[in-house]
């Protein structure tokens, strides 16, 4: 166990936080010179600790709280399927620009690293429908922020923000405010 996972905190708890930690790989540098990459790819990859955090999510909101799951591309892909899958719920897909095949809403934003635009089908909702927004991990919030307009754009209400984890020192949950972050481990 390193340093890192002994300390780790999160909204759910130190053991959930330490089980994110222990499955993410630093890389420096990536993908460019300045950023150091959390790579949760390890942490996808192990069954038991994949099933963990996917579990922390869903007794973090409560069965009946949201009706659907929508990921962002593409780590938010991975975990947004395996919730919907364990709570009965469906996923939608804030995609990258010019993926989606049908009509849609554009929301541009500026990141961490670079500049880029997500897009959701303009059908993508029912009127009303309480949506919980997912992604690996949260920076700037400027990915998170144009992920929550296009669904609230698309007639979802927002029933959630998670990550599995939140890079602290960049100040995103601020930026999203007064909207609630559940992030599973704080760096
Ligand atoms: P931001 O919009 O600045 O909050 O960036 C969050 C988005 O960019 C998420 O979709 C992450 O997958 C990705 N991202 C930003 N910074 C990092 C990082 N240091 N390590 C891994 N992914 C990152």
């Amino acid at each position: 166990m390193t340093d890192e996972t002994h300390r780790a905190t999160g909204d759910g708890g130190p053991e959930l936080a330490a089980v994110v930690a222990a499955g993410t790989v630093d890389v420096p540098d990536f993908p460019q010179p300045g950023i150091v990459f959390k790579d949760l790819m390890p942490l996808f990859a192990d069954g038991k600790a994949f099933r963990r955090v996917v579990d922390g999510i869903v007794e973090h909101y409560g069965a009946g709280t949201f009706d659907v799951v929508a990921g962002v591309e593409a780590r938010g892909f991975v975990v947004a399927a395996a919730v919907a899958y364990a709570t009965g719920t469906g996923v939608v897909p804030v995609r990258k620009a010019g993926k989606l095949p049908r009509a849609a809403y554009s929301a541009s934003y500026a990141l961490e690293y670079g500049e880029a635009t997500l897009e959701v089908h303009r059908d993508a909702f029912v009127a009303g429908q309480r949506v919980l927004v997912v992604d690996d991990v949260l920076a700037t919030g400027g990915t998170a922020g144009a992920a929550i307009d296009l669904v609230e754009q698309a007639g979802g209400t927002l029933a959630g923000f998670t990550v599995l984890m939140e890079l602290a020192f960049l100040k995103g949950r601020e930026r999203l405010a007064p909207r609630e972050v559940h992030a599973l481990l704080t760096v």
